[in-house]
């Protein structure tokens, strides 16, 4: 059935392809950004679609629209980006949550919060499964993203238990794909496009770290899913549960773009966890969902992206 949707964070990296799947699907999708990390650009093929709109409103004031569902993705992702303005990223965190929910509570919409594995900070728990309740530093550099999302996401949990609000939560593990920015600062697109300028590869510590990369298109499978499932608010993690050490992940890309482009060894930012890895054996039984893409498979389409987008500049 056709629903009005409100996507917060619309014209980011992963609102303009859940923006994009649900005006496939025959939506009315308002699309809301104050674009700060996000562009017009990312949504720019969706404009002739009678059934998308483009707002621009910054999510720590309140919005007033008549919608059936809310993603609720408004927040810088990026660590470089968060850090910026830490004060400001708490606010969206906080202030977009409550005026979210509050809205949900208004018109009576189900509200889906994009929450992430930093929650669960620095883990002792590996892999990461739902009930564990995390290891973060509440005064690091990382803690205007962490806690902001922490306190969202008990907002979301108070208002669905005082006030009835409809709510969906899901914790988002290191997503990549098409459409990050060239300069989002993020893993996957700093190690592709310094592989492509022929730069060298900036690799933080000595990286044995390690992540588990999600494609872009199976994270939004999952999102849409779980907006869509009756009876299960969540929390659920969502992710690629593949885990590669950051050295393995600038091999990998080096050897897919070939290239001459040395590994260099940098220092690691504070509080930079040591591993992630998702546990989503709940996404599996409750929303029958899993990634379909594997990592070298994904990158290939990311690095086309970025070799794209060079050759419009
Ligand atoms: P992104 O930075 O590309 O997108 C965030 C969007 O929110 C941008 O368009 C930005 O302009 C907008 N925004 C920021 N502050 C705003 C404000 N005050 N009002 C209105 N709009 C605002 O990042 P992304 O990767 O697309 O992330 C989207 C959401 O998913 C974020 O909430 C992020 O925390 C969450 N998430 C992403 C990942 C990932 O790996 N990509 C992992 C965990 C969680
Ligand atoms: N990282 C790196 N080089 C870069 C960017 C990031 O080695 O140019 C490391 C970073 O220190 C972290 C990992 O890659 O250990 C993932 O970083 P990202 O910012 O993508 O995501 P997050 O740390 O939030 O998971």
């Amino acid at each position: 059935m056709k629903k009005r949707i409100l996507v917060t964070g619309g014209a980011g990296f992963l609102g303009s392809h859940l923006c994009g799947r649900l005006v496939a699907q025959g939506h009315d999708v308002l699309c809301l950004d104050n674009y700060f990390t996000g562009r017009k650009r990312n949504v720019e093929h969706l404009m002739d679609y009678k059934n998308f709109e483009l707002m621009r409103h910054d999510i720590t004031f309140p919005v007033f629209v008549e919608v059936d569902q809310i993603y609720n993705l408004a927040c810088p992702a990026s660590p470089v980006h968060y850090q910026y303005n830490a004060v400001k990223t708490i606010k969206t965190s906080v202030m977009g949550a409550i005026n979210v929910l509050g809205l949900a509570k208004r018109v009576k919409a189900r509200v889906l919060q994009a929450s992430t594995s930093e929650i669960y900070g620095d883990p002792y728990v590996h892999p990461q499964k739902e009930d564990y309740w995390g290891n973060v530093n509440p005064i690091g550099r990382r803690s205007c993203y962490d806690e902001g999302k922490r306190v969202a996401e008990t907002l979301f949990f108070d208002y669905h238990r005082m006030n009835g609000v409809d709510i969906r939560v899901i914790r988002i593990f290191n997503t990549y794909g098409p459409r990050m920015h060239e300069n989002d600062g993020r893993v996957v697109s700093n190690f592709i496009v310094q592989a492509l300028k022929g730069e060298d590869i900036t690799i933080y510590g000595d990286g044995s770290q390690t992540r588990s990369f999600c494609y872009v298109d199976d994270l939004i499978e999952g999102m849409v899913r779980m907006m869509n499932t009756d009876g299960f608010v969540g929390p659920v993690n969502l992710g690629n549960p593949a885990e590669f050490s950051i050295r393995q992940l600038a091999e990998e890309v080096l050897s897919l773009v070939g290239g001459s482009s040395k590994l260099v060894f940098g220092d690691l930012p504070s509080d930079d966890p040591r591993q992630r890895q998702p546990d989503i054996t709940l996404a599996r039984e409750r929303l029958g969902w899993g990634p379909t893409v594997e990592l070298t498979e994904g990158l290939r389409k990311t690095i086309e992206y970025f070799k794209s987008e060079s050759a419009t500049d």
